[in-house]
């Protein structure tokens, strides 16, 4: 009963075991297994392959994302501080390209300026562009992220402000000056975020060291040839202008919709541009940048100081702004001066050039043509001729005391009778032209019978002297100008007595009762309602 029910056992349990009843049973059922065994560590192996392949894979997406950055960006802001670090400047080289355009070819520190943005933040792209080639060369070594822009047109390249488009492929410029060493990519970055968020601004200044940004007004006066500097100083937040060493940020788009984003002097052409559209730029308070000393002595220094001047002047020119004034303290005047002509042509039907523009008087023709009549009122006043303030100038002084801002000269009318009294005259009667001691140049028209006075003899920015004289109470004279309304006889009583208004500063003399006589010789209400000429025919007037 044991044995049997021993070998039933076995027997059950070899069959539950092995499951084979004959040897090609076992044989079978091995072969079976094995070949089950088999696939398993294939299955196996493949998998530790797929793995591998899997690993291999993801960390080629990995090492491509260091390049592409968008994904090692993501994953930066989690990850450690060494992460962190490496991912700001690369992230930083995706937000910002850096130029530089500031600098001078003689003597500067560019070289060594890329190198440590270089440095700092390898994949930033840098631009150099310049008006021309740097003579003597710069060391700088150029590769994919270090570039340089000629501004020189040539006649056989694209226009380089394309190139600059195309280039510049980050949707943030960062101008730097020259001698301008970047602290961390982070605090850079920071910055720009911080413009992202301040959506007044269309661009940030960032002071370089411990410089403190002011602020100062300005107002750019197309049509009167002018800017003018306020010491008014505004938020750190809504600048026209900045002031002290500073970088500036802009968006790219921004920066290419401006008219020139490359004219040097860089900050003040920007602001100038910027202030037209009326785009604020934000002040940043955070030390992003550090200086270096560019020049090693005072004589690079004075150089440097020199071509900024010229620099200036010739943006004022390509600008047309004629006149600075700086808190209304100090002026400075571009434009004609006594050793250049008159910065407009001869006028054709009383309609001067510059108002087909829409523009006014160029500043330095008025500042000419007041010093000229100043000039001539104290010889009058000397010489005690009758003389009184004519037509536009006398309206001019009955409204602001001041020369009318789209008039071009001064009149003045004086008796006859009284020229004799002056040697000036004298003298013009005899020689019909001379240059007085003061360079003013006097001379008798030959278009009729008046005295023109120019501010020099080559700036022909004049005053104009017309002899009445009184023909039973009415004052007339030999010559008359049809295109001018305001050029007629007129009663004798408005002279007796003269009397004296103030004009350019000065007490001249005038008619009496201005109002009347004005209201007289140009209409009604001359002196409420100002009248630009053929304004009609004024281009963007
Ligand atoms: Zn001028």
């Amino acid at each position: 009963m044991s044995a049997s029910g021993s070998h039933y056992e076995n027997k059950h349990r070899g069959q539950k075991k092995h499951g084979f009843k004959s040897y090609a049973d076992f044989n079978f059922f091995t072969r079976k297994r094995l070949l089950k065994l088999g696939s398993l560590q294939y299955m196996k192996c493949l998998m530790i392959v797929l793995v591998i392949n899997l690993l291999v894979f993801l960390y080629l997406i990995y090492a491509h994302n260091l390049f592409s950055l968008d994904q090692y960006v993501l994953s930066a802001n989690g990850a450690s501080q060494y992460y962190r670090e490496d991912a700001q400047h690369l992230l930083l080289a995706k937000e910002v390209t850096v130029i530089i355009r500031e600098f001078e070819d003689f003597e500067n520190r560019v070289n060594k300026t890329v190198k440590n943005f270089k440095w700092i933040s390898p994949f930033m792209t840098v631009i150099i562009v310049a008006d021309n080639i740097p003579y003597p060369p710069m060391a700088v070594n150029f590769s994919q992220t270090v570039r340089f822009v000629n501004l020189q047109l040539h006649p056989m390249l694209e226009n380089p402000t394309d190139t600059l488009k195309r280039m510049i492929t980050t949707p943030y410029t960062l101008f730097i000056p020259d001698g301008t060493n970047i602290t961390r990519s982070y605090a850079l970055l920071q910055a720009v975020r911080n413009m992202k968020t301040r959506k007044l601004i269309k661009a940030l200044a960032i002071p370089i060291g411990y410089e403190k940004l002011t602020c100062p007004g300005m107002d750019v006066h197309l049509r009167s040839w002018s800017v003018d500097f306020t010491n008014f100083v505004g938020g750190e937040g809504m600048c026209d202008y900045v002031q002290g060493s500073h970088a500036l940020l802009m968006s790219t788009s921004d920066l290419f919709q401006l008219t020139s984003p490359f004219e040097r002097p860089l900050y003040v052409s920007l602001y100038m541009q910027l202030t037209l559209r009326r785009w604020k730029t934000g002040i940043y308070t955070g030390e992003v940048f550090t200086p270096k000393t560019i020049f090693k002595n005072f004589k690079s220094e004075w150089k440097h100081k020199h071509m900024e001047e010229l620099r200036l002047e010739s943006t004022m020119k390509k600008f047309e702004i004629k006149k600075v004034s700086y808190d209304k303290q100090k002026v400075i005047y571009y434009g004609c001066t006594k050793e250049t002509e008159r910065c407009f042509g001869t006028v054709v039907n009383s309609m001067p050039e510059f108002l087909y523009k829409g523009k006014w008087t160029p500043p330095c023709c008025l500042k000419a043509v007041r010093e000229t009549a100043r000039h001539v009122f104290n010889m009058l006043n000397k010489c005690s001729a009758r003389y009184w303030l004519e037509g536009g100038s006398l309206l001019g002084a009955a409204r602001q005391k001041d020369i009318i801002p789209w008039d071009y000269d001064v009149d003045i009318g004086v008796y006859r009778e009284d020229l004799d009294y002056c040697k000036q005259f004298v003298t013009l009667k005899e020689k019909g032209s001379f240059t007085d001691e003061a360079g003013f140049h006097w001379e008798k028209a030959t278009e009729g019978e008046f005295f023109r006075i120019h501010y020099s003899v080559v700036n022909r920015n004049h005053v104009d002297i017309f002899p009445f004289y009184s023909k039973s109470g009415i004052m007339t004279k030999n010559t008359w100008f049809k295109t001018h309304r305001q050029d007629t006889e007129f009663p004798e009583h408005y002279l007796k007595p003269l009397t004296k208004v103030e004009f350019i500063g000065m007490n001249v003399s005038a008619p009496n009762n201005i109002r009347q006589f004005l209201e007289y010789k140009f209409g009604k209400g001359v002196i409420e309602n100002p009248r630009f000429p053929n304004s009609e025919m004024v281009v963007g007037g």
